[in-house]
């Protein structure tokens, strides 16, 4: 890889014909043209997030004298350039330039750049950037960029993957899945977290369609011309689990829809009772996990693990064992109602608190409260032979 270090260039110089597309989220064009700032393997323009703290600050450090940082290009053509590191920084500049937003003067007043002194204007313009041109093999700049990314601000997982599979594939991908604009994104924040922009809706729909197996799915498909499987994959579940549960809870968001739908998608559910159900659940004070409460009911109600239901505090057992032996000491029997009943030697033998455990009389899933009057302490044995609870 060759590399040239520049220190001509200017704010003004790369901010000539500055484009900024509200619709991508990204920052298009610079050097009057010749510059593509955010190519496709890049992520979408994040610094105007949290208040727009970072393009201030940028703009802030420029006025102050304070550089800025090493950018980097990637000579691409005879004339053609691409931002491979700065894309951030010069969207800011360019988005500054253009009044797409302002700084905070020295007396709090807000201030866009064509408002701002004559003076200010200038040294902004004229501030020169240090600037490293470099040409090489594609896969030896995307190595590179891969590296530096590591080093820098991190890229997040999917950033990176878009990064190293770069093509038409990604292109279109991320035009289904990481546009905010697209109006099913709405509809499909029910179901999946994170932001669009990040491309974490690209990499949930991927996640799926691959069973986990992203990198491998991106290589193998990364020339396609056209994302049919991928889309068609991803509503399937969307649709599917929209079916299956017709209210929309927020713990709905994040669950491992794919792997649910590979699971359960050939079962018939009835939308009507599932719906009763999931009320019934939510309505239940002793579930602690109400993100277990789908794959629980797809399962047919039986894996009461996934619900972590709620169970007896040490109080009430305590209470409920002081009450048991009480009575079973007058009566001469057993503390464990069913060793009580027994033929053996523990017909009569009064367990200590800790040779106990909590039941629940009426079974949690047959509607039993995890409450003082619906519990009774047996002897460990018992207790774990009553199972299923
Ligand atoms: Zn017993």
């Amino acid at each position: 890889m060759k590399t040239i270090l520049k220190t001509d260039i200017t704010v003004k110089d790369i901010c000539e014909g500055f484009v900024y597309n509200e619709l991508e989220g990204k920052g298009l064009f610079g050097l009057s043209g010749k510059l593509t700032i955010q190519p496709e393997y890049q992520r979408n323009y994040i610094y105007a997030s949290d208040g727009g703290k970072r393009e201030i600050a940028v703009i802030e450090s420029i006025l102050k004298g304070y550089p800025i940082g090493l950018i980097y290009f990637n000579v691409v053509s005879e004339s053609g350039l691409e931002v491979l590191d700065g894309q951030q920084r010069i969207t800011s500049l360019g988005r500054f330039l253009t009044d797409k937003f302002a700084i905070k003067d020295e007396n709090g007043m807000e201030q866009y750049f064509s408002g701002l002194a004559k003076d200010k204007q200038s040294k902004i313009l004229k501030t020169t950037l240090t600037i490293y041109e470099c040409k090489g093999e594609e896969s030896e700049i995307k190595e590179w960029f891969r590296t530096i990314n590591i080093a820098g601000v991190p890229l997040n997982n999917q950033e990176l993957l878009n990064a190293v599979y770069s093509g038409p594939f990604v292109t279109l991908g991320k035009e289904e899945f990481s546009n905010s604009q697209n109006a099913n994104i709405q509809k499909w924040s029910a179901y999946v977290s994170g932001s669009a922009n990040r491309q974490e809706f690209l990499e949930c729909a991927l996640d799926w369609v691959s069973k986990c197996n992203i990198g491998d799915y991106m290589s193998s498909h990364r020339n396609d011309k056209n994302i049919t499987e991928l889309k068609t994959y991803f509503n399937s579940v969307i649709d599917w689990v929209s079916n299956v549960f017709t209210d929309i809870e927020s713990e709905m968001k994040g669950i491992e829809w794919g792997r649910l739908y590979e699971q359960y998608h050939k079962k018939a559910y009835d939308p009507v009772k599932v719906s009763a159900e999931v009320k019934k659940l939510y309505g239940d004070p002793y579930i602690k996990n109400r993100k277990g409460i789908f794959e629980y009911i797809l399962g047919g109600s039986v894996n009461t693990k996934l619900l972590e239901v709620r169970i007896f505090d040490e109080a009430i057992k305590k209470a409920v064992y002081v009450t048991q032996t009480t009575k079973a000491e007058k009566k001469g029997k057993s503390n464990c109602s069913h060793c009580a009943i027994g033929h053996d030697a523990n017909k009569s033998k009064i367990w200590k608190l800790d040779e106990m455990d909590a039941d629940h009389v009426a079974a949690w899933s047959k509607g039993g409260a995890t409450s003082i009057k619906n519990c009774e302490m047996l002897c460990k044995t018992h207790n774990r032979a009553k199972g299923n609870r």
